[in-house]
This record gives structure tokens, C-alpha cells and sequence, in this order.
């Protein structure tokens, strides 16, 4: 019988790391064939199961990337702009899919990234739920479908600790919706509006930020016409489906030529 693809999970420590161990190995298509952490980590020489406080699972947590890379598939990587330029270059060696949900990459790191991509398949997206990525082909075709005498905004919430605003989601419906208008989101954001603002700009795409408690994720994508109003709404209420759509996203990765691809390839919208 075949094997199915090995996934080294990285950063197998984190809120994500520990949701991606969790969500490959409860899945028949996929196995983990390694878990990595940085250099001095506490974890490493631990079985990662046991490290994450359950059963063992046959999986050592070690910092050597390119010798655990050498054995993988696919690497799933939600961890941090520079060890993900860092990855992009061992994966490619390795020519094992690399899934970056890292968010918080400069146009360097962009740059990097897309040598790699020259010599492997990478995935990367801002945000790996399946219904944030469909309200994103949604929010393009809605805002080219009213034109601009619709006013769009966008309204994010998330938990206390978060620390940028708009959110990177809030940002790519921002986008979407732009590029559903013909014109550069850059030219017709709005954010933060305070005190003596003036009225609404014909055509400008606002933002709005709500920051509190545990909230992991809302997006609301409002268009509000002259006597009736739209609203395209995504609430994310557990991690778990961003680790989903990570795992979809390395076994679509598999035998793809190499390139930059996006979940919206992944899920075909
Ligand atoms: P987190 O809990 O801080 O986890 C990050 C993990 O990466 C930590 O275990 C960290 O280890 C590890 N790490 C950092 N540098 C490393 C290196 N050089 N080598 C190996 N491991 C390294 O953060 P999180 O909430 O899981 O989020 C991680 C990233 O994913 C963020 O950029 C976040 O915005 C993004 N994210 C994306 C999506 C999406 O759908 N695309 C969804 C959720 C989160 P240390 O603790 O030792 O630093």
C-alpha cells in the first residue's frame, strides 16, 4: 500500500503548532513525520505528543530542520517572518511542499519566498479557513456586482491580545473588495476615524476594529446602499479550522509544480 504524505509540523509548540500536531494526526491522509522547534526549546529530545500532555506519538521534536524536511512531503509553518524565510529555503531543497500561515512578512521576506517557490510549491495565506476564503471570492464579485454607489465597510473583532489593526483578514477583504471596483485598495482605505472626520468619500472603503475577551476572529463586510444593506459575515470559533485548511493545503500541494499558490487555488474559488 502507498504512504500517505509526511507533514513536519513547525514551531510544534505554539497555539498553532499544537492545533496542526493534533488535526495531521487524526487524519488517514496525511502523516507526521516530525515536529521542530528552535535551537534550546525545552521540548526538544520529547516526544511531541507527550510534550503536548497526551499520548506519545512516535515523533521526536528536534531543531534540525533540513534533516527532519529531508523525510517530509510537506512542512506546515505558522510560526515567525524570519524562521519562515529561513524554512522556504530548506523546503525547497528538500522539495517538500511548504504551507506558510506566518503572517507579518515584509516585501523581503515576500521576495525570499518567492525564489523558493521557484524550486518547490508553496501555499501561503493570511488566513487557511475555508469560509474566510469564500467570503473573500464573495466580497470581489458583491462589490463589482453594486458599484459604487454602495458604500463598503469592513468590521473586524478580536480578542484583547491582539496587536495590529485591521486585522490581515479584515486587509485581504479590503483588497478583494478593491480589486471587485477596479481600483488599488491603497488609494480608497480608510481607517481610524476620529473626532472631526468630515463626510463619508465617495468610493472609500472603510475599516472599523473592535478589540475584547477571547474573540478569535469575526470579519463583517458591509455594503450599504440607498435604502437596503448587504452584509457578507465570517465568525471563526475555534483555531482548529485554520489547522484544517492548512492540512488541505499541503495534501493540494502535492505534485503541483512549484509556484506560489493561494487558498483560494487550494479550494478552487
Ligand atoms: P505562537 O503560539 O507564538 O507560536 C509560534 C511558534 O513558532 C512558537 O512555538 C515559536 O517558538 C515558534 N518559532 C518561532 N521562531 C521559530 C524558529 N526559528 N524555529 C522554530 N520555531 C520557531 O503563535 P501562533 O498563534 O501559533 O501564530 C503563529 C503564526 O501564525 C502568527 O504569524 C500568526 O499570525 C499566524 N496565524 C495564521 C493563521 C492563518 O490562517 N494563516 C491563523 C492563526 C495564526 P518560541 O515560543 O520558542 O518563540
Amino acid at each position: 500500500m502507498e504512504e500517505t504524505p509526511g507533514i513536519v509540523i513547525t514551531g510544534a509548540s505554539g497555539r498553532m503548532g499544537q492545533m496542526l500536531v493534533r488535526e495531521v494526526t487524526a487524519s488517514s491522509e496525511c502523516r507526521l513525520v516530525g515536529a521542530l522547534e528552535r535551537e534550546g526549546h525545552p521540548w526538544i529530545g520529547r516526544d511531541v505528543g507527550e510534550a503536548m500532555g497526551g499520548a506519545a506519538l512516535g515523533v521526536t521534536v528536534t531543531d534540525d530542520a533540513l534533516e527532519a524536511f529531508a523525510t517530509a512531503q510537506a512542512v506546515i509553518d505558522f510560526t515567525a517572518p524570519a524562521a519562515t524565510v529561513a524554512f522556504a529555503g530548506l523546503a525547497a531543497q528538500a522539495r517538500a511542499v511548504h504551507v506558510i500561515g506566518t503572517t507579518g512578512l515584509s516585501s523581503e521576506d515576500l521576495a525570499a519566498i518567492a525564489a523558493a517557490a521557484r524550486h518547490a510549491p508553496i501555499v501561503r495565506a493570511g488566513n487557511m479557513s475555508l469560509g474566510v476564503n469564500l467570503l473573500v471570492a464573495l466580497t470581489r464579485r458583491v462589490a463589482e456586482a453594486l458599484g459604487e454607489g454602495f458604500d463598503i465597510e469592513i468590521v473586524e473583532a478580536h480578542h484583547s491580545r491582539k496587536v495590529d489593526a485591521p486585522s490581515g483578514t479584515a486587509l485581504m477583504l479590503g483588497e478583494a473588495a478593491a480589486e471587485g471596483r477596479g481600483v488599488l485598495l491603497e488609494d480608497v482605505a480608510d481607517r481610524g476615524r476620529d473626532g472631526m472626520t468630515g463626510a463619508r468619500r465617495p468610493g472609500a472603503i472603510g475599516f472599523a476594529a473592535v478589540r475584547g475577551g477571547d474573540i478569535v476572529g469575526e470579519h463583517d463586510v458591509l455594503f450599504a446602499g440607498p435604502g437596503e444593506r448587504i452584509v457578507l459575515r465570517h465568525v471563526a470559533t475555534d483555531r482548529a479550522i485554520f489547522a484544517r485548511g492548512a492540512v488541505r493545503a499541503a495534501l493540494w500541494g502535492q505534485d503541483r509544480a512549484p509556484g506560489e499558490y493561494s487558498m483560494i487555488d487550494v479550494l478552487g474559488l
